[in-house]
């Protein structure tokens, strides 16, 4: 065909897809409620173009199983063209949608879409949150993630000493892991409390270790804690009795680390099962989903704050989202969106980074270079390159 309908050659191929499985063994292994971490292991996605571009990308999740779906869909994409986000996106989700829908299929195709959003932005020399719409911040405040249970230690006073820390180092909030039981959680919580002073901000998140009963009497007795968020109190596949948690205790529910896709969305934002909507840029879908499902949020009145776990490919890439994110009422003093910031042990967390994304005083720098602003540090990604 020719005219102006004809098909136009593309500017550019992808060439490669590669996966980069990173691996540290802990020496001090920590748990959640329902996880033991010995070692931490992520897998970090590299697309290569036939002019030589890369993009770069991280799946949420099992790193050699995200691995293996990534390297599933890398076959689609070779010599197809990186600038077709939302078509390549389609064409992945519909390839595993009877068996896929969320978990692996999703999450390894949330890298593949940071890694062509990374390429479209420097295809044109501006940042993925230009691309987005614009930048409405520059900078963003960091809460620290941290307070696992440790072996050895005791839960309470380790917790306590940990978050003053964070706070001494200018963060203005931090976040607890709860789900052990529900009296030595209160203890923690208000050890906590005490140790970080009223004005900080403290966060709880079960990991979804409680019952309901359980989450509505920890909910109670934590209510005079001035805490922000309650964290997956109960299993995620369970919107019933989210909805229970919310209603049976007064501290706002937060959710959605391992809701991937729109479509898991639906149902806790229309029925209202959480206050906080906490997507996983590299587990919801990228770009490409992350979009529908901060519009979804916004259409139901529910603030979002995005789940990071991850690498410094992660944080810049959540950093653009997060520089592009609309005020949610408009106004004047608008309500200023929070990046999560872990600070449990992962040494190649910044070192894989040419360009590290490390917060000064609780405030993280959003970067404006091309893509999501992640320059690889190879020699790093050699040295924790995951060996059998
Ligand atoms: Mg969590």
């Amino acid at each position: 065909m020719t005219g102006p309908f004809a098909k136009k050659d593309p500017l550019m191929k992808i060439a490669a897809v590669h996966t980069h499985i990173l691996d540290h063994r802990l020496e001090t292994p920590f748990e959640s409620a329902s996880m033991r971490f010995d070692r931490r292991q992520h897998c970090l996605v590299e697309i290569v173009c036939d002019d030589g571009t890369t993009g770069w990308g991280e799946c949420l999740g099992p790193a050699r199983l995200n691995a293996a779906v990534v390297e599933a869909y890398g076959a689609r994409l070779l010599g197809r063209d990186p600038l077709e986000t939302e078509k390549l996106w389609q064409e992945l989700y519909n390839l595993f949608r009877d068996q896929g829908q969320r978990g692996l299929a999703v999450t390894a195709l949330s890298g593949i879409d940071v890694a062509l959003w990374d390429i479209k932005g420097k295809r044109f020399g501006v940042s993925v949150s230009a691309l987005l719409g614009g930048r409405m911040r520059e900078s963003v405040k960091a809460y620290a993630t941290g307070s696992f249970r440790r072996d050895g230690v005791d839960r309470v006073r380790d917790n306590a000493e940990e978050c003053a820390a964070h706070i001494a180092a200018g963060f203005h909030a931090v976040k607890i892991k709860i789900g052990f039981g529900v009296a030595e959680d209160l203890a923690v919580i208000k050890a906590v409390r005490e140790a970080i002073g009223p004005a900080a901000r403290l966060m709880i998140d079960a990991n979804h270790g409680y019952d309901v009963l359980e989450a509505i009497e920890l909910g109670k007795g934590a209510a005079d804690c001035d805490i922000d968020w309650f964290e997956e109190p109960v299993i995620p596949e369970q919107l019933g009795a989210y909805r229970a948690v919310r209603q049976g205790q007064p501290i706002p529910v937060a959710g959605g680390e391992t809701w991937h896709g729109r479509f898991a969305f639906k149902e806790p934002l229309e029925t209202r099962a959480i206050d906080i909507a906490q997507p996983d840029l590299c587990g919801v879908g990228g770009f490409t989903e992350m979009r529908r499902v901060a519009d979804m949020a916004a259409l139901h009145g529910v603030r979002l704050v995005p789940h990071v776990w991850g690498t410094a490919v992660q944080i810049a890439a959540s950093l653009q989202f997060i520089a592009a994110l609309l005020p949610d009422p408009p106004r004047r003093r608008p309500i200023e969106p929070i990046l999560e910031f872990d600070r449990t042990h992962n040494p190649f967390r910044q070192s894989i980074a040419a360009e590290p994304f490390e917060h000064e005083d609780g405030i993280v720098v959003i970067p404006d270079r091309p893509g999501i602003g992640f320059t690889p540090n190879r020699d790093a990604i050699e040295e924790f390159r995951l060996r059998d």
